[in-house]
């Protein structure tokens, strides 16, 4: 492997790239040991020539965008890291129409749309991830979600570029077909409305919102499972006792349940040692199997 990474590295010559980079200073979690190669593609041809090379030269590889819904092994990740990122951004109107790369930030994007004079992503401005995170997990929020307002997908799908009018099986709860490693998003149209005048001040509510039940000040990947059908999450882990309750660093939010939190030093063992304890409590409490919706990824994750 070490050989392939260091011809992967020499292909990509002139591209950013970071040999051992610590995965815990790129997720929210702020965990996670270091990927052997992460690279930052500045556009669509730097991504394919990565793809193409870590295909030919078989070496693993993982997509990401913000790690805000990622849990990085503690040992970090073989192979190649691919984030599309900040570099991998910028923001366009046609109408009522947006078009936006996936690198760039969601709430970049949601902010951007209000300062247009549009509605219809206000949902989304306290949600961390990129657009091409936000399109392959349907992220949503206070009854948004992506997969209402997103009418086409530019992507690389089997290797190839794609332009896909999305219909209505392609995505749902937390779903999207449009996910790494099968496809990868270049960006995302949105279609939008004019506001009518309601909502920066809906954006404004569901912001405070945020910061009033949600704990902003601790590392977290936001909410750690699933809602379960018929359930809440957070409401049968608090019923469960389980506020509070800590394996070394990981620590189920005294404030929201529903979150793990990384008080300090927290490594991917003990959120993985916690996620497990309350599966187990949940279900034999109250019969419900609770699914992570954080990504768990890296050597020698557990399967959760
Ligand atoms: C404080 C906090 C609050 C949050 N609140 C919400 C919320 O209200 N609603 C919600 O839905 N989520 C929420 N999240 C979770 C997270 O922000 C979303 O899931 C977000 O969409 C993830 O985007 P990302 O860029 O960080 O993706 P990452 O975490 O980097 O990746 C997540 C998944 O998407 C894939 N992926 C990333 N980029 C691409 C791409 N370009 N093409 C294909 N696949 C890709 C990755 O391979 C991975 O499987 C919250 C997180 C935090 C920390």
């Amino acid at each position: 492997m070490k050989q392939k990474l260091e011809l992967c590295a020499q292909r990509l010559n002139g591209c950013k790239l970071i040999q051992n980079a610590p995965m815990k200073d790129y997720t929210s979690f702020r965990i996670g040991g270091p990927a052997d190669l992460l690279f930052l593609p500045q556009n669509s041809d730097e991504l394919i020539l990565g793809l193409d090379t870590a295909k030919e030269l078989g070496i693993p590889y993982v997509v990401m965008g913000n790690g805000s819904n990622m849990l990085i092994s503690d040992k970090g990740i073989e192979g190649l890291v691919i984030r599309i990122g900040p570099d991998f951004s910028g923001i366009q109107y046609d109408g009522c129409t947006q078009k936006v790369l996936a690198g760039t930030l969601l709430c970049l994007a949601a902010n951007d749309s209000l300062d247009k004079g549009f509605m219809g992503l206000e949902w989304a401005t306290g949600i961390p991830g990129t657009i091409g995170g936000a399109v392959a997990m349907n992220a949503g929020a206070y009854g948004g979600e992506i997969k209402h307002i997103l009418t086409k997908v530019e992507c690389i799908a089997a290797g190839e570029l794609k332009c896909i009018i999305p219909d209505d099986k392609d995505m749902a709860y937390r779903y999207s077909r449009f996910s790494a490693p099968n496809t990868i998003v270049l960006s995302a149209e949105f279609s939008l409305s004019p506001d009518d005048g309601s909502a920066r001040e809906r954006a404004r509510e569901y912001c405070e919102s945020r910061r009033i039940k949600q704990p902003l000040n601790y590392p977290s990947a936001g909410s750690t499972f699933k809602r379960p059908t018929g359930h809440y999450a957070g409401a049968l882990i608090e019923q469960a006792g389980l506020k509070g309750f800590k394996v070394g660093g990981a620590e189920v939010s005294t404030l929201h349940a529903g979150f793990v939190i990384n008080t300090g030093g927290a490594t991917c063992d003990d959120v993985c040692t916690l996620i497990k304890e309350v599966q187990d409590r949940v279900y034999d409490r109250f019969g419900v199997n609770l699914e992570p919706e954080v990504k768990i990824i890296g050597r020698d994750v557990c399967s959760l």
